[in-house]
């Protein structure tokens, strides 16, 4: 597949994933900042982390039990006089010769002299004698020395988001502080003369934005800093200039008016901006609509504080107003960018394959993101569809808890096929 399929119109997912994909890879976080190691916990290095001494610093015993040469388990059972204990973090063991023995608690370090540890199971102890009913083999029940890493090596390179296994990590390695990257700041404008705020009453015929809420909230998830813009009217000029002040900011999310109703004015008021568009829509269900393109900054959108790398143009999506659409386009195509922009490594969708419990069908033409309930567990584990009224059902992905990929050939999958869900 080419990287950069025609330059607009209507692309497969996989073209539309490829040209946001091919643009993230060329877009640089702004900036970083010094925090705390807990303060660091959902953002994204902008250092490597290396091992500042040997993992394990010491040759760790991986069981309680007996310090042994393995050469004197050549006949069993066998007795050793014990010389002495080994604790986690003790300074100092007795060294271990032949015939002798040292009690040995996990994690202490092993003493010198002994190249195996016999568990604690397969001995029995009277005073300062032990016997031992089982051999071993040298280096059983021990982690050599450095095994696990050694001093200087790279535990965890920049752009790595850290979550509580790379925390754990840093503190290993002795950082109780991380330079981190920037967080990108997100601007989120919705349009729509129906869509009121929270805490506006509504109209009978209006609805409330939720729009916003759900795209700032899966914004922070990607590691972003969102902007929530007030709602856009249906009316060019007050649209324009809500559109320019989103432009300010790193990346602009605009939700709804990207359809082809007579009051669908994003589009044209990108194109008045000379927008360049990189596509107008994608074979997908939910979310058909989705726009992306990019903006060049000279055009009323100045990038006071933008890295050189992205100083000439600004990104934005076109996300369809449909609340589930907006969720979901969302997830497919604006967190890479997001993610790109927070310094994060390029990856792809997440996924995991289960079984379906009850069969689908659909039409052909679009690959479907459908809100579906993964239960069970394990090998008993199984997806189905939720009921929902199609794009606008908050309440029914509410009760889902992935969504079920739908290739666009297929008409029909029967129950107990293997399906790609994604998870969310
Ligand atoms: P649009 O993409 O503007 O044609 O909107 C599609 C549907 O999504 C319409 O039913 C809108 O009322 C609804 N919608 C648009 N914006 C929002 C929003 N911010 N929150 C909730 N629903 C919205
Ligand atoms: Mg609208």
């Amino acid at each position: 597949m080419a990287a950069h399929p025609e330059p607009s119109g209507i692309l497969s997912f996989e073209e539309a994933r490829a040209v946001v994909e091919d643009h993230a890879s060329r877009l640089r976080p702004k900036g970083r900042e010094l925090l705390g190691l807990l303060d660091s916990s959902g953002r994204v290095l902008a250092e490597p982390i290396h091992a500042d001494r040997d993992f394990p610093p010491f040759p760790r015993a991986a069981r309680d039990g007996y310090a042994v040469l393995a050469a004197d388990l050549g006949v069993l059972p066998a007795t050793l006089e014990v010389i002495g204990e080994a604790r986690a973090g003790a300074a100092e063991i007795p060294p271990v010769t032949a015939g002798k023995t040292v009690a040995i608690m996990t994690g202490a370090a092993v003493p010198s002299g002994a190249d195996a540890v016999v568990m604690v199971e397969h001995t029995s102890r009277a005073g300062r004698r032990v016997q031992v009913t089982r051999g071993v083999s040298a280096g059983d029940n021990i982690v050599p020395m450095g095994a696990e890493g050694k001093r200087g090596e790279q535990l965890l390179p920049s752009g790595t988001r850290l979550s509580y296994v790379e925390i754990a990590l840093a503190a290993s390695a002795g950082r109780s502080r991380l330079v981190v990257h920037a967080k990108p700041g997100v601007a989120v404008l919705s349009t729509g003369d129906e869509v009121v705020d929270v805490d506006m009453p509504p109209g009978p015929n209006q609805i409330r934005n939720s729009n916003s809420y759900s795209l700032a909230t899966q914004i922070q998830a990607a590691g972003g800093e969102p902007v929530l813009l007030p709602i856009a009217p249906d009316e060019p000029r007050r649209l324009r200039e809500l559109l320019m002040e989103g432009l300010d900011a790193d990346l602009l999310l605009i939700a709804g008016g990207v359809s082809i109703g007579k009051y669908d004015l994003v589009e044209q008021a990108l194109a008045e901006m000379e927008a360049e568009f990189l596509f107008t829509g994608a074979l997908i269900q939910p979310g058909k609509p989705i726009v992306f393109g990019q903006v060049p900054c000279g055009a009323g959108a100045p990038a006071r504080e933008a890295a050189p790398a992205v100083r000439h143009r600004k990104y934005f999506f076109g996300l369809p107003g449909n609340p589930i659409s907006t969720m979901v386009t969302f997830e497919l195509f604006a967190r890479p960018v997001i993610e790109a922009l927070a310094g994060m490594a390029a990856r792809k969708l997440a996924f995991v394959h289960t079984k379906l419990k009850t069969e689908i069908r659909t039409k052909t033409g679009l690959k479907r993101f459908l809100p579906a309930r993964l239960s069970g567990e394990f090998e008993r584990s199984g997806v189905e569809l939720v009921r929902w009224q199609g794009s606008g059902d908050i309440g029914a992905v509410a009760r889902s808890n992935c969504y079920i990929v739908v290739p666009p050939d297929r008409e029909k999958i029967e129950a107990g096929e293997w399906v790609p869900v994604l998870l969310r």
